[in-house]
């Protein structure tokens, strides 16, 4: 392999302060955690309601792995599809408002097999530029001429639309809540501009889904948005459902197309069946217990005003993810290495995650803190800065 060139890249994304390495955790996901043998307070984590480590959500799937053991054995379409798959995906159906859902084995899969499955040479596919990685990369990979739009500017997109391109098939891609800025994007100008184009919108809602409108069912609830509307809606599960895997929901049509056609679903073995009966427990609690998501709300509140006192730079956002505007990467670093130091965990998202200059500290909150760790974290902040 030498010439790769793999060491000179290697020491280069060192030099930039661009290196990314793995921490070790030695303890359920939560809002205190152990690295290294030392207990932490938890700011990054998606765990936004804190079910990955719920007593409940642990039982349903140590019952689960009773009934239905551990692997799924196969995919989907052979013989990996079980009761526990099908219930979920009737009751994430019914949950969203949508006529059927698909399940996937991860987000990325769900993304990447929707796009290609949908577009392809000679069709366009629109994008926001802060879009996730993995709706990027469907964009790329299912080969339709790809147009990105100033991030949540409906009037650069609407630019983007030429007559000449009115006859292909074209789609607009957004992200329901930004995952590094924390944004919503702006979801009833989008369904406008995608009726008036004849452009189906898709919207992944990985960061609403749970946490967002009513009864959790994320922006097309608080935005009341039906099929018609986002005719393809993609959800996690490993996010606030504290699991793993993901889903698709829309019409009936779309559906069916997808299990014909989306290669990461047919070509992939199956999520276990017990992380799907896991997933209707979760579901359960998202529904009947509002109380985390009112939680939520105000410990990201409290933050927005004790860090605004501070005179930190916040990014747009009402969701659970607040990032802290640093700009230069290797300061954002820096921060975030004194931060755990002091025993806060809170991630320094750096380029090419982010654009340059834009560097962050990432900070996530989840139903499980206190508003006392919202105070300590502040407290630190404040010595930091
Ligand atoms: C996390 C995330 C994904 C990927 O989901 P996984 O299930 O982790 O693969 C997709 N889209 C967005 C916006 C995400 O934040």
């Amino acid at each position: 392999m030498k010439r790769f060139g793999l060491e000179a890249q290697l020491e280069d994304l060192k030099q930039q302060g661009l290196y990314r390495s793995r921490r070790i955790i030695d303890s359920p996901q939560g809002v205190r955690i152990n690295i290294d043998g030392r207990e932490v307070l938890n700011f990054c984590s998606n765990d936004y309601l804190g079910l990955a480590n719920h007593p409940q959500v642990i039982k349903a799937f140590q019952q689960a792995a009773n009934k239905y053991g551990v692997g799924s054995g196969s995919a989907h379409l052979i013989c990996g599809h079980s009761t526990a798959h099908h219930a979920l995906e009737e009751e994430l159906a019914a949950f969203t408002g949508r006529e059927r859902v698909l399940l996937f084995s991860t987000g990325y899969m769900a993304n990447i097999g929707v796009i290609s499955a949908l577009l392809g040479r000679g069709d366009v596919v629109y994008q926001d530029k802060l879009n996730h990685a993995s709706l990027l990369d469907g964009g790329l990979l299912s080969g339709a001429t790809f147009k990105r739009y100033l991030h949540a500017d409906v009037d650069n997109l609407e630019k983007k639309f030429k007559p000449s391109l009115l006859s292909s098939k074209s789609m607009i891609v957004t992200d329901g809540i930004f995952s590094m800025d924390g944004d919503v994007a702006p979801l009833v100008e989008l369904v406008a501009i995608a009726k008036q184009q004849q452009a189906v919108l898709m919207v992944d809602d990985a960061h609403g889904l749970g946490v967002l409108g009513k009864t959790g069912a994320g922006v097309v609830e608080q935005f009341a948005l039906s099929q018609n509307d986002v005719p393809i809606l993609v959800g996690t599960l490993g996010k606030a459902f504290g699991t793993a895997g993901a889903f698709v929901a829309g019409s009936e049509l779309l559906i069916e197309t997808l299990i014909q056609k989306a290669r990461p679903y047919i070509y992939t073995t199956a999520m276990p069946a017990a992380v799907a009966a896991t997933t209707s427990a979760s579901l359960k609690l998202i529904i009947n217990e509002s109380w985390r998501r009112e939680k939520l709300q105000s410990l990201s509140t409290q933050f927005r005003q004790g860090a605004e006192q501070l005179g930190l730079t916040l990014m747009d956002s009402n969701s659970a993810i607040q990032p802290i505007l640093i700009g230069e990467t290797q300061k954002a670093v820096a921060i975030s290495q004194r931060l755990l130091e002091q025993g806060f965990l809170v991630t320094a998202i750096r380029p090419p995650t982010i654009p340059k200059g834009k560097a962050r500290l990432r900070v996530t909150f989840s139903a499980n803190h206190q508003t006392k760790d919202v105070d300590a974290l502040l407290n630190a902040l404040e010595q930091l800065f």
